[in-house]
């Protein structure tokens, strides 16, 4: 049985990122992986440039291209551009990207052990053990980062995720314009399609964001898109963010989507998964240092920096998935809200700050003198 201080499953954005600020701080941690590495995962590969601040290296390796210009359109018509007034936005290969980071956390001193399943979970004596299909291994303390499909939410007593679904595809040959992405509303009923492009191509990819949609829907609005009968789509699992819960159990913590907390507007992951990432290694530091309230803490910590702008989200997404043509014209179309989603994009602007601008916008239409 190997034993350490903190046990973390799953190498992916979340994983990576709480083994990398753990082992800085001298913690012994071993990240357990069940994929042949580097393994590829199904994403747009989108992640807002903010994340940089969380991490004292440089990510210019990982990225394949970035972006300055957004495209928005309503059934591949009725277009609108903006360039970006942000840093530009980057476009990473989901295996570059999350091997590099992993690279990161094992020279600052993590361990890591691939091809290494967790099977079971169990918490005795104040340590977890945890079964793999390569042996027993044991922690005071648990970071549970495996995805969507993982095993330990489950295991941990947390409700199951609300999952929706969406699809991906690659297309071969250099973007006509590899610093654009595009957005396309209309196509997917109750979701959208976005396209972002890599050095050598582009992901194509939509998800739904209300109700329910079969699989073979989403694969026929990629193709029909792309106009390619043939392209290559796999559809997977997404757990977008859908309210205020515990994200802590005895002495563990959920992160990234094991946690559900993909943008419920615009289905952005990557960068939760990182600052969740982040936030678990300081709670388990701070447990490790003797806080017994850190653990508990993290679930609230996890609200106050994601969680409530997300519920904005939810809120905005519930109006605008609903009558999304009208959302598309009053909302989208207009240059000031193509500026502020993007900017929300790249991560320098909150949804809470759309709400203060429009309230503030209608205020002022209301009462023309600045009263209030
Ligand atoms: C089609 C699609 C497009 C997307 N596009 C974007 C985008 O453009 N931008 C964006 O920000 N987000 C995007 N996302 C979301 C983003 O991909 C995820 O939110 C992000 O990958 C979550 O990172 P994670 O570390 O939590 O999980 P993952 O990256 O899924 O990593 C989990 C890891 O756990 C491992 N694991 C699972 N079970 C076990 C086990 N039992 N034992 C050991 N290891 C295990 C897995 O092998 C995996 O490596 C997209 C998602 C989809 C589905």
């Amino acid at each position: 049985m190997q034993n350490c201080d903190c046990l973390i499953i799953g190498a992916g954005p979340a994983g990576g990122a709480a083994a990398y600020h753990l082992a800085k701080r001298g913690h012994n941690v071993v990240v357990l992986e069940k994929s042949v590495w580097p393994r590829t995962r199904p994403c747009g590969g989108g992640i807002s440039p903010a994340v940089s601040e969380w991490f004292d290296f440089d990510f210019t390796p990982a990225i394949s291209t970035t972006v300055n210009e957004v495209v928005f359109t309503w059934q591949q018509g009725d277009r609108v551009q903006a360039n970006l007034t942000t840093e530009p936005m980057w476009m990473v290969k989901r295996d570059v990207f999350d091997a590099f980071l992993l690279e990161q956390a094992i020279a600052a001193g993590a361990q890591v052990q691939t091809e290494t399943e967790v099977q079971t979970l169990q918490f005795s004596d104040c340590t977890w053990q945890v079964q793999t299909n390569q042996g027993d291994f044991s922690a005071p303390y648990l970071i549970a980062a495996d995805g969507v499909n993982g095993v330990a939410r489950q295991q941990l007593g947390f409700n199951p995720l609300q999952i929706t679904l969406a699809a991906t595809a690659h297309l071969s040959g250099v973007p006509a314009n590899p610093s654009q992405a595009a957005f396309d509303f209309g196509i997917v009923k109750n979701g959208f399609i976005w396209q972002f492009p890599q050095a050598d191509g582009a992901m194509l990819n939509a998800a739904i964001i209300k109700g329910k949609a079969k699989e073979a829907d989403l694969v026929k609005w990629l193709r029909n898109y792309a106009n390619q009968p043939d392209l290559v789509v796999q559809v997977v699992a997404i757990a977008l963010w859908s309210g205020q819960q515990d994200l802590h159990s005895q002495n563990a913590v959920l992160a990234g989507d094991a946690a559900g907390l993909a943008d419920p507007l615009l289905a952005e992951g990557t960068r939760p998964a990182l600052l969740s990432g982040v936030k678990a290694a300081e709670a388990v530091a701070a447990a490790l240092a003797g806080n017994e309230e850190a653990i508990a803490q993290y679930s609230q910590v996890m609200q106050a920096v994601w969680g409530d702008d997300m519920a904005w989200a939810q809120r905005l997404a519930g109006i605008f998935y609903q009558f999304p043509k009208i959302g598309y014209k009053v909302g989208v179309k207009q240059p000031v809200a193509v500026k502020l989603l993007s900017q929300i994009l790249c991560g320098q602007l909150k949804y809470s700050a759309i709400i203060d601008r429009a309230t503030a916008a209608v205020k002022k239409k209301i009462l023309p003198f600045g009263g209030g």
